[in-house]
């Protein structure tokens, strides 16, 4: 399994893009910067979005990537919730061509939209996919994938404290998971739903003492404006931990 980081922030500039994940170059998880990453023949290969929910830097690259692929069909893969959020505010019909129906303009649909259900696991073009609820508004999720050759891993979407649970249901040998803010925004972080480097570390050592063991850990969403401090801070938990813990920039990319 390749995973290739299209982007790796939660804010977009020069040098930063919004998260997007590509497996094996044919699977997209979540489309914040599934276009600008990719040319037009990269974009041609992918059979599949997954999205975690329904924020606007989850979701925002999923119209232009319809727009650039109108000739054949893509499945948006998501809660019903994220589904009805992109169909309602995004590819409504009036910021943007009803992509999922053959009543826009290019008379049939080049989007299709497939729900997705916690818990159960469902093919994914080869893929076992299962949705695990976490702790993040509109009913945002994590995806552990599976690929054909039995390697897994689990991307947490954006995510507040509070993994405990979900490390008992999951045995992911790469774990892909969110830090956005540094320790000093710790109160932000909670009222946002995201994780901070202390936060991050407590969930760590519960899933250490639930597993026995860590599997690999890669961190992604980092707000740019305070990066420095972040890495700095991330860095301190993976020599408390003793691990190696990866923060890849833009277009990095990982084998498992
Ligand atoms: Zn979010
Ligand atoms: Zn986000």
């Amino acid at each position: 399994m390749i995973v290739k980081f299209l982007g790796t922030h939660n804010a977009e500039s020069k040098n930063t893009r919004l998260v997007s994940l590509l497996i094996d170059d044919v699977l997209a998880v979540d489309a914040g910067s599934l276009v600008s990453e990719l040319t037009f023949p990269e974009q041609r290969k992918i059979k599949a979005i997954l999205l975690s929910h329904g924020h606007y830097d989850h979701i925002r690259a999923v119209p232009a990537f319809a727009f650039n692929n109108s000739d054949r069909t893509t499945r948006v893969v998501a809660t019903p919730r994220t589904l009805e959020i992109l169909s309602s505010h995004l590819i409504d019909g009036v910021v943007y061509p009803e992509f999922t129906s053959e009543a826009s303009f290019l008379r049939k649909a080049t989007i299709k939209l497939v729900p997705l259900e916690p818990f159960k696991r469902q093919d994914i073009e080869g893929y076992q996919v299962m949705a695990v609820p976490v702790p993040h508004p509109l009913d945002g999720v994590g995806f552990e994938i599976t690929s054909g050759d039995g390697k897994t891993l689990f991307y947490t979407g954006d995510t507040g404290p509070g993994l405990s649970s979900i490390w008992s249901n999951i045995s992911p040998q790469l774990v892909i998971i969110e830090v956005t803010w540094p320790n000093r925004l710790a109160n932000m972080a909670r009222d946002a739903a995201h994780l901070c480097p202390e936060m991050f570390k407590e969930e760590l050592f519960e899933l250490r003492r639930i597993k026995g063991l860590l599997p690999k850990v890669v961190v992604i969403h980092m707000s740019p404006q305070h990066e420095t401090e972040t890495r700095r801070e991330v860095r301190q938990v993976a020599e408390l931990l003793g691990i190696s813990i990866d923060i890849p920039r833009e277009g990095e990319e990982l084998i498992l």
